[in-house]
């Protein structure tokens, strides 16, 4: 049942083509937003569109890389110009390039890493809150960081934990800027969660299935669904007074 959180708001999805991305895009549109999914491929962001549109909802598809200034800001403004404000934004793009000790690492790996989960987060909030802070109602924004980063670091993803450490404290320091302007930024660290990436090089979803349940307390990994439920809240008035915090929501552990 539409619960209708979002009537008449108009939320950005960054990575709105995939994954958790798209489960946070067709949650809002559930609860009543118009809903614009960026990234860089036509194709899936059509997709989330189309399913957008086909449960009667209202939709816009924007090409866009993160890591690219104008292209983070020209994503603000598509959302701006088709729906006449920007009052949710949620940085979900991001790239995991796991495996590799860090000796092993390239700096071509450590830079895409930095470029998209860090740059690209820095790239994009900053264009939303230059566009929220000029409104009336201002907005809010989740970021989406990792438990990797600050709250465990394990072997493999050296890179990848910087990175996602720093979207947790790029988005604190922001939330304090930014909250007396109307603008209200938190968190989401996903655990392994229901998509590829939490898939180790060559398992199938079985295997990771059963690594799950002996491994995570809960016994099994995150839907996407349940990551949605996490941003939605945070970018909801039910949380009006919470500012700059990093919700976790792991299956109560590291798979
Ligand atoms: P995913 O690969 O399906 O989603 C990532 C999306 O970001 C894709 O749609 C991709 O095209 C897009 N993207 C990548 N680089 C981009 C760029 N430069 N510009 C615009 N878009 C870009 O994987 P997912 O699991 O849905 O990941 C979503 C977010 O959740 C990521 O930030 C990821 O780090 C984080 N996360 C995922 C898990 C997990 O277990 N799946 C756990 C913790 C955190």
């Amino acid at each position: 049942m539409t619960r209708g959180r979002f009537t008449g708001r108009t939320a950005l999805v960054t990575g709105g083509g995939s994954g958790i991305g798209r489960a946070v895009a067709l949650a809002f549109a559930a609860e009543g937003a118009h809903v614009v999914v960026a990234g860089r491929r036509q194709e899936p962001l059509d997709e989330t569109v189309a399913l957008i549109e086909g449960s009667g909802g209202k939709a816009l598809a924007v090409r866009a890389d993160v890591s690219r200034d104008t292209e983070a800001a020209a994503a603000v403004r598509a959302a701006v110009e088709t729906f006449g404000s920007l009052d949710v934004a949620v940085n979900n793009a991001g790239v995991f390039r796991g495996g590799a000790p860090l000796a092993d690492l390239s700096e071509e790996g450590w830079r895409t890493q930095l470029d998209v989960n860090v740059t690209g987060v820095f790239l994009a909030l900053r264009a939303q809150v230059r566009q929220m802070r000029g409104q009336p109602s201002g907005g809010a924004i989740v970021n989406i960081s990792s438990t990797f980063g600050v709250h465990t670091s394990p072997a493999g993803a050296a890179a990848y934990s910087a990175a996602k450490a720093a979207v947790t404290a790029l988005s604190r320091g922001a939330a304090r800027d930014h909250i007396g302007d109307g603008v209200r930024i938190n968190v989401v660290s996903p655990g392994a969660t229901d998509t590829p990436m939490s898939l180790r090089p060559g398992e199938t979803e079985s295997d990771r299935t059963r690594r799950a349940a002996a491994t995570l307390p809960l016994g099994r990994i995150s839907a996407t669904e349940e990551i949605a439920a996490a941003v939605l809240y945070l970018a909801s008035d039910d949380a009006a007074s919470v500012v700059g915090t990093d919700l976790v929501v792991d299956s109560g552990g590291s798979l």
